[in-house]
C-alpha cells in the first residue's frame, strides 16, 4: 500500500515543468475519476444532506428479502434500467451490496452447494477480471475454488461460470463458453452501460451484477446491486451480507439513489433542456479518448489495440463499436513483458498474467483524470524499443 500511495503522490505532483517526461502515470487501477467534472456541474441536483439522527437503524425494509435495501434505491435502480433498457427488472429480487465485489462473493456463497464433498469449481474465460481468482480463493473456502480459464474447463463436475460482458480487461461482449449442463452462470454487467457499449437488448439472466462504480463513476460510495430471479438464491445472498457486514451503508444507498434518479430525470427531460445527459457526456468523453489513444498507438509499430465492429445502441440510436473502460494493449514484436516495458517508461499498468493471459498484453485504465490520460497519449508514441 505504501508503494502505491507513493506512486499516487508522485502522479499528482506532475505539475513540474518537465512533468510530461518524468512523472509516473498510474493506470493500473480502474479508478473512474474521469466523471468528476460532470458531477461538479450537478451539485444542486445531486447533493445529499444527512442530519445526524437519520439512518440510525440497521433495517430498511423488513418486508423485503433484502431487508437492508433502501426502498428509494430500489426504485431508482428500477427506473434507470427502464430508461436505459439494459436489464429486465420485472419479477426479480434486488440485493444491494458493498460494491458488486461483495455481491460476487455473496453469489458464490449462495450458489455453491453447502453439503458437497468438495469445493465447487469457479471459471471464467481468459482474459478474465483479475480480482475473480483472488476473491474466490482468499479465504480458502470449503464451498468454492478458482478453476481458471473457462475455455479449458472440461471436468465432468459442477461449476460456476462468470460471464463479464462487456469484458474486463478486453472490452468484448461475451456469452458463456463451457459446454455442459452442470453450470451455474453469474453475469457481471458492470460495463453494460451506453458509454461503453451499444445496448442491444435488456439483459435477462438468472443472476446479474451491477455497480455504481462504473455506471456513474461513484466507486467510493461502494454500492452495487444484484438482480436475481430465484428467491432462494436472493435469500442466501442476503444471508451472506448479513453475516459479512450486517447490511450495507444507508448513507451510501441514499446518495446512490439520488444520483441515479438525477440521471433518469435528465434523460427524461433531455429533449426539453437540450443539455447533455450523463450518458451523452460520458459517451462523448469515452469516444474522444478512444480516438486519441488509437491515434497515439497508430503512430508507433510497438503496440496494437483490439477493434470492435459498430452496432446500433437501442438507448441512444448511435452506431458505434465498444468503448471499453480499459485499453487491452498488446506489445508487438520482441517485447515479452509489456508491463515491465511500460513501467520502464513510467507508465504503470496491469500485465496480462493477472488476467490469465500472455505477458505481451497489459490493461490500461481509460477512466483517469484528463491530465493523466493526456500524458499517456503523449508518452506512448514517444516510446522507442
Ligand atoms: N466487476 C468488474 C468486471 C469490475 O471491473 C469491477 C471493478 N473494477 C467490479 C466488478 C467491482 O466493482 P465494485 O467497485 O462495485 O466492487
Amino acid at each position: 500500500v505504501s508503494t502505491r500511495t507513493q506512486i499516487l503522490a508522485t502522479t499528482s505532483s506532475g505539475a513540474s515543468p518537465d512533468g510530461a517526461k518524468t512523472v509516473v502515470i498510474n493506470l493500473d487501477h480502474g479508478d473512474p475519476t474521469m466523471y468528476e467534472n460532470f458531477w461538479k456541474q450537478k451539485r444542486a441536483e445531486t447533493t445529499v444532506v444527512t442530519p445526524s439522527w437519520y439512518h440510525i437503524s440497521y433495517f430498511s425494509d423488513i418486508k423485503n428479502i433484502c431487508w437492508f435495501l433502501e426502498p428509494g434505491l430500489m426504485s431508482a435502480i428500477t427506473r434507470l434500467h427502464k430508461v436505459v433498457g439494459n436489464a429486465v427488472t420485472e419479477d426479480r429480487h434486488f440485493v444491494v451490496g458493498t460494491g458488486s465485489s461483495q455481491l460476487y462473493q455473496a453469489a458464490l456463497y449462495a450458489v455453491s452447494p453447502h453439503n458437497a464433498s468438495g469445493p465447487m469449481n469457479v471459471v471464467s474465460a481468459a482474459p478474465f477480471y483479475s480480482s475473480y481468482p483472488l476473491m474466490t480463493d482468499y479465504l480458502k473456502s470449503g464451498l468454492h475454488k478458482w478453476a481458471g480459464d473457462a475455455n479449458e474447463f472440461n471436468k465432468q463436475e459442477p461449476y460456476i461460470e462468470l460471464v463479464t460482458s462487456p469484458n474486463n480487461p478486453d472490452g468484448f461482449t461475451r456469452q458463456n463458453v463451457v459446454k455442459g449442463d452442470k453450470g451455474i452462470l453469474i453475469h457481471d454487467l458492470a460495463y453494460y452501460w451506453p458509454q461503453y457499449t451499444p445496448i442491444l437488448v435488456p439483459a435477462d439472466y438468472d443472476i446479474m451484477l451491477f455497480t455504481v462504480s462504473k455506471s456513474t463513476g461513484h466507486a467510493g460510495s461502494r454500492i452495487g446491486w444484484a438482480l436475481v430471479k430465484d428467491g432462494e438464491i436472493a435469500k442466501k445472498m442476503t444471508t451472506f451480507i448479513e453475516i459479512n457486514t450486517i447490511g450495507v451503508s444507508k448513507d451510501s444507498q441514499i446518495r446512490a439513489a439520488k444520483i441515479l434518479q438525477a440521471i433518469s430525470d435528465s434523460c427524461d427531460h433531455a429533449n426539453q433542456t437540450n443539455a447533455d445527459t450523463f450518458f451523452d457526456y460520458s459517451y462523448k468523453l469515452m469516444a474522444q479518448r478512444w480516438k486519441q489513444i488509437r491515434e497515439a498507438v497508430n503512430k508507433t509499430e510497438l503496440f496494437s489495440l483490439p477493434n470492435f465492429p459498430p452496432e446500433t445502441c437501442s438507448f441512444s440510436g448511435r452506431n458505434f463499436g465498444q468503448l471499453p473502460a480499459f485499453a487491452w494493449l498488446k506489445c508487438e514484436g520482441e517485447v515479452d513483458d509489456c508491463e515491465k516495458f511500460l513501467r520502464r517508461n513510467k507508465i504503470l499498468t496491469r500485465g496480462g498474467k493477472h488476467f490469465g493471459a500472455s505477458m505481451k498484453y497489459v490493461r490500461i485504465s481509460m477512466l483517469s483524470r484528463e491530465h493523466e490520460f493526456k500524458l499517456l497519449t503523449q508518452r506512448l508514441p514517444a516510446i522507442t524499443s
